[in-house]
């Protein structure tokens, strides 16, 4: 029989997204007519705002069809740049220090790949999203994972201990995805202290900034003087329900945008054409749509407190009450170590669908993710469902 030759070894590290992988289980026994709990995929359950889908068939109709700049159309770049400016008093330069990609993912894909070479160290703060580890193991970087939910050690210290001067990149999440965990000023001026210590960048992935229940948002960026060595990372898939838009941005040094243009020019050639410009109707209507996204916020507050309320009537779990993102995070250890088993049994006998903790790092394993982006009936049916079968002999 014909054997393949070997393929890309640095594909093949790519791990599979934990997310991604639950979510295709779970619409497999969809198409076989099961109903299945969505509490799965982080992504808002309200529809993409009037204003910008009219803005979209617009676009279309005026025949905005055609490739754009590689970087983004000039006027979005501008018109996203111009509120940082404003916010946190800076002097960002829409030709250089921002790009729009086809998600944030993507800007999240190549700003790893313009930093990091390969045997390169690069720290991640974990439990967090799953796809920052794939484009590292894609280069070969080195991940040295640090456990920030776990460990009780002061931030300081515990981030010391990781770090060296072999540190390229540290990658944080704020307000994170799985733990919900908002950080605090201090925190980031910690994390800022010693990017100028030990010389490393830093990726910040602020896509959830706009989603805060008890406390208040902080960026690196209030620390102006670290605009060398940082790159953000926002985009629109959650703010204003666009997930399958695919339009997210970084904003970073002139050097790094520059390295990812050239990706991006290899890989994508553009963002979309007609999303880019619907998109510039959220700076339009401001006020209009951020009012809409006002009444999204409360109520993913809502769910927030009633995913709480819920979980606490469970014995024997714990978890920490999320401050931002549509998240939370159980440790159901007492009653199953390996959280991807503890999912699979769940979904083939309860048809609740959620995500194993150890997809989003060593440290998560012994917990699931319940993303609380769900009605309030799939979420009361859902949660039950999991009590039912953790403590109700399964
Ligand atoms: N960062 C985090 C923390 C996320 O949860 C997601 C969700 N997919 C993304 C980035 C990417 O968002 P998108 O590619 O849809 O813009
Ligand atoms: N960020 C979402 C999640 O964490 C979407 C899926 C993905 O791209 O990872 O579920």
């Amino acid at each position: 029989m014909f054997e393949l030759r070997s393929l890309s070894r640095n594909a093949i590290n790519i791990p599979e997204s934990g997310t991604l992988k639950i979510l295709e289980i779970s619409k497999n026994m969809e198409r076989k007519g099961i109903n299945v709990i969505h509490l799965d995929v982080g992504e808002p359950m309200f529809d993409t705002p009037n204003e910008i889908k009219k803005a979209a068939i617009d676009a279309l109709n005026k025949g905005l069809t055609k490739y754009t700049p590689s970087k983004g159309i000039y006027e979005l770049r501008k018109a996203i740049l111009d509120t940082y400016n404003q916010k946190y008093k800076l002097s960002l330069n829409p030709n250089k220090n921002i790009i729009i990609t086809p998600g944030a993912k993507f800007s999240v894909f190549s700003a790893l790949l313009s930093i990091v070479s390969e045997g390169d160290e690069v720290v991640i703060l974990t439990p967090t999203w799953v796809s920052y580890w794939a484009p590292i193991k894609y280069i070969g970087g080195k991940i040295v994972e640090v456990d920030v939910m776990n460990e009780n050690s002061d931030y300081e210290e515990k981030l010391k201990s990781f770090i060296s001067k072999k540190t390229k990149v540290l990658i944080v999440n704020t307000p994170n995805n799985p733990t919900g965990k908002v950080l605090e000023k201090h925190e980031l001026k910690i994390i800022r202290d010693l990017s100028e210590d030990y010389d490393f960048y830093v990726l910040v992935d602020e896509i959830y900034s706009f989603l805060t229940y008890d406390s208040e948002f902080h960026s690196i960026l209030e620390f102006n003087e670290i605009m060398d060595r940082v790159v953000i990372i926002d985009g629109f898939s959650k703010k204003y329900a666009m997930t399958g838009w695919r339009l997210g941005y970084a904003i970073g040094p002139q050097e790094i945008i520059n390295l990812m243009n050239k990706i991006q020019q290899a890989a994508t050639t553009s963002p979309t054409s007609f999303v880019q410009y619907a998109a510039l109707v959220v700076f339009e209507y401001k006020e209009k749509i951020n009012r809409k996204i006002n009444l999204m916020k409360e109520t993913f507050k809502e769910n927030r407190d009633l995913a709480v309320k819920l979980l606490s009537e469970i014995d024997n779990i714990s978890f920490n009450i999320p401050q931002g993102a549509f998240y939370i995070f159980p440790d159901i250890s007492r009653y199953y170590k390996d959280s991807k088993k503890f999912t699979i049994d769940l979904l083939e006998k309860k048809h609740v669908s959620v995500t194993p903790g150890v997809a989003f790092g060593r440290g998560g394993e012994g917990h699931i993710r319940i993303s609380f982006s769900a009605s309030r009936e799939a979420l009361t049916k859902g949660i039950s469902l999991i009590k039912e079968f953790l403590v109700g002999g399964k």
